[in-house]
């Protein structure tokens, strides 16, 4: 399919901007304190086409902690760093049906972690990170999601010393791991460098960039870097399409019809393979976690620019 012309972007963003602008439906999360404090009224939309044209609405620019959107995108550096059959060997691609920080979805599969896109998978994933020391790991990763958004990213220390303390299901999570032999590192330091990851900050704008560069094969369109191979993309927006939003991923997959991975923080993102990314940043949240206008916004560009996967017109 073709790419949607720069006018009938710019005409659906104002569209979905003011639609859902009053929309107050959803929380914002309690359980890490940094969190509780964001201004739930911010809106941010922007999509980024695979030629590097983005366009915005709202609040595009506002930063945030890019909290679970960084999964796909460090699972995906981890492919392309140890190949395919490795990862594969050890994170599944299965949906939990659980939410995200469900230690019972451990339990139940006897500690395989079920996909890389809830918290046990993502903690599995992250301790597979190359490295020499922990520094070294955490430049892969800071560096690695710098090259999806073609900007150099950095970490918000006060998010990371919020969720740090208050961090003891992620610890509970990686020591079950790791009583299975499912974490091949500790599991105190693989949850400290994951909640690292979760504490990059990010905006919708930077969102809708790596999502492109995910739909892109692996080049980021603003720098025409390539990140990671074709390959790569191609095996985590599968692995999306299955888990991106949780117990809500099935739901997500049958309105929006496009691959797609929420985080706590409100930033949400969407892909569209071949042709570009969404990111939206709206912190209210429904029960498993995910935007609630974030997904409204997704549903509605999906069907008004005709991106929908499924659609055969
Ligand atoms: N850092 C958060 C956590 O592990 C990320 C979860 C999320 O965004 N869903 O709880």
């Amino acid at each position: 399919g073709r790419l949607p012309t720069a006018e009938s972007v710019r005409a659906a963003l104002d569209g979905v901007r003011r639609r859902f602008q009053e929309d107050r439906e959803g929380e914002v999360p309690d359980y890490i304190p940094e969190l509780a404090e964001v201004d739930p009224e911010l809106f941010g939309i922007a999509v980024a086409h695979v030629s590097g044209n983005v366009f915005t609405a709202g609040d595009a620019d506002h930063p945030f902690s890019i909290q679970s959107v960084s999964k796909p995108f460090v699972f995906a550096l981890v492919n392309h760093e140890l190949g395919r059959d490795t990862v594969r060997r050890r994170i599944g691609v299965n949906s939990t049906g659980l939410p995200f920080n469900s230690v019972l979805a451990v339990e139940l599969n006897h500690g395989s972690p079920m996909n890389p896109m809830v918290n046990a998978g993502a903690l599995a994933t992250t301790a597979l990170v190359p490295g020499a020391s922990p520094e070294e790991r955490w430049e892969f990763i800071r560096h690695g999601l710098s090259r999806f958004a073609g900007r150099e990213l950095r970490l918000d220390e006060r998010v990371y010393a919020s969720e740090s303390g208050t961090n003891q299901r992620n610890e509970s999570i990686a020591r079950l791991l790791d009583s299975y032999g499912a974490l091949a590192r500790d599991p105190v330091a693989t949850t400290a460098l994951y909640t690292r990851q979760c504490s990059v900050t990010v905006s919708a704008r930077d969102l809708a960039v790596m999502g492109a560069t995910l739909a892109n094969g692996g080049v980021c369109p603003l720098t025409d870097e390539r990140v990671v191979d074709a390959g790569v993309c191609r095996d985590t927006l599968s692995a999306l399409a299955t888990a991106g939003l949780y117990e809500r991923s099935g739901d997500w997959l049958y309105e929006v019809g496009m691959p797609g991975k929420s985080g706590v923080s409100g930033g949400i993102i969407t892909v569209a393979p071949g042709k570009g990314g969404l990111g939206v940043f709206s912190p209210r949240l429904d029960e498993a976690g995910n935007s609630v206008r974030g997904q409204r916004v997704a549903h509605f560009l999906s069907g008004a620019l005709g991106m929908d996967l499924f659609a055969s017109t």
